[in-house]
């Protein structure tokens, strides 16, 4: 747990996503120039263009209450309604893609209120070029970018697990109700015991099993949107690469992508939830501050210890967060003024991970 210090700021990135109203919240009559609630959105000029992505402060204003002044957070860039999937691919994740096939490990999470796009912003939609999320995109990189090298061999592995009520487990297996467990390695490492680790050839390889991945998830549920409000679903891409090095020997790197989509971040108390409902509440609640927690502390210099073992997440994502790890989070935000408190809610924990 002890870290090159002053690389720690640059591997931690958060990053601000607003979705547009949605053609319901039109039809209720919000609109962007009526609605009360107002935010600007601005983009910063940066100095060193190619290194750090573009600075984007965001202002919000209360509603209900127009003589408070607005709240003001800067973060590592804004992408307003009017972003594309490819604007945060080429901008955000295309540099951690490049790393994994480099040999490090990076995690890229979706964070906010449940319906904000947060899985839109993941996968999208497979059939359609423009709505392809992150993970379709990382998808094609990794197998174009092997295609196109020679003298390396790789070796590309898919898992997929999702963690409900602090529980572990396998999307990829038929009898997924099992509950997996995590492992530590005598190098202090950790690992999924039995979990599955599909070795997949080509891109609609690789597709189809988190296409699997997503049908095993919903099994049994008589509401897959529900259910994916409270859990956290994690699609993990290993990239083996073995090259013959100067030496005549082979020299094996291996790079681990976690894609994180994070259960709804909307305050349970809210919804008055009882028995198993506050149960789930509490859990979601504890893995999302302990997220929170091991995130700022690997922003925070001074900071010396990662509680990576407060929650199964973070403890899962231990090799990959911190080190040389890369790691974004996307915090996802809706538009409406409705809205406003589960927004301000997301904001400052995006702020409180990575206060710039
Ligand atoms: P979440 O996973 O956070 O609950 P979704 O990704 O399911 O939210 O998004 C909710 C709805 O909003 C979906 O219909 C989705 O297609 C749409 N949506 C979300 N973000 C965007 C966006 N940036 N552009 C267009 N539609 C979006
Ligand atoms: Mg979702």
């Amino acid at each position: 747990e002890i870290m090159k210090k002053s690389s720690k700021q640059e591997t931690v990135k958060v990053i601000v996503r607003c979705r547009p109203l949605s053609s319901q919240e039109i039809a209720n009559g919000h609109s962007k120039s009526l609605d009360a609630f107002k935010f600007r959105l601005r983009r910063f000029e940066t100095l060193i263009v190619h290194m750090r992505p573009q600075r984007g402060q965001i202002e919000l204003k209360n509603p209900k209450e127009q003589d408070e002044p607005t709240k003001d957070f800067t973060f590592d860039a804004i992408y307003d309604e009017n972003s594309t999937q490819s604007d945060l691919y080429e901008e955000t994740f295309r540099d951690l893609v490049d790393s994994v096939l480099n040999g490090y490990n990076a995690t890229i999470f979706a964070y906010g209120q449940t319906g904000t796009g947060k899985t839109h912003t993941m996968e999208g939609k497979s059939n359609d070029s423009e709505q392809r999320g992150v993970i379709y995109k990382c998808i094609d990189h990794i197998f174009e970018h092997m295609a196109a090298s020679h003298n390396q061999e790789y070796l590309v592995r898919a898992s997929y697990l999702e963690i409900y009520q602090e529980e572990l487990r396998d999307l990829l297996e038929a009898e997924s109700s099992k509950k997996l467990e995590i492992k530590e390695r005598p190098d202090g490492g950790v690992y999924v015991k039995d979990l599955t680790s599909k070795l997949t050839r080509s891109v609609a390889e690789i597709q189809e099993v988190m296409v699997r991945g997503n049908a095993h998830r919903s099994v049994g549920r008589t509401n897959m949107n529900e259910h994916s409000s409270r859990s956290h679903a994690i699609f993990i891409i290993t990239v083996e690469c073995s090259r013959i090095g100067a030496d005549g020997e082979s020299h094996i790197t291996v790079g681990r992508l976690n894609l994180v989509d994070l259960a709804g971040s909307e305050r349970q108390s809210k919804t008055g939830a009882t028995g198993e409902r506050f149960k789930e509440a509490t859990k979601i609640n504890l893995s999302l501050s302990a997220l929170g927690n091991v995130i700022s502390a690997l922003v925070d210099a001074k900071s010396a210890h990662i509680p990576y073992r407060d929650s199964k997440l973070t403890r899962l994502l231990q090799d990959s967060l911190g080190g040389n790890s890369k790691t974004v989070m996307v915090a996802c935000i809706g538009p409406a003024s409705y809205n406003f408190e589960e927004t301000l809610g997301t904001l400052r924990y995006a702020n409180r991970a990575k206060n710039i």
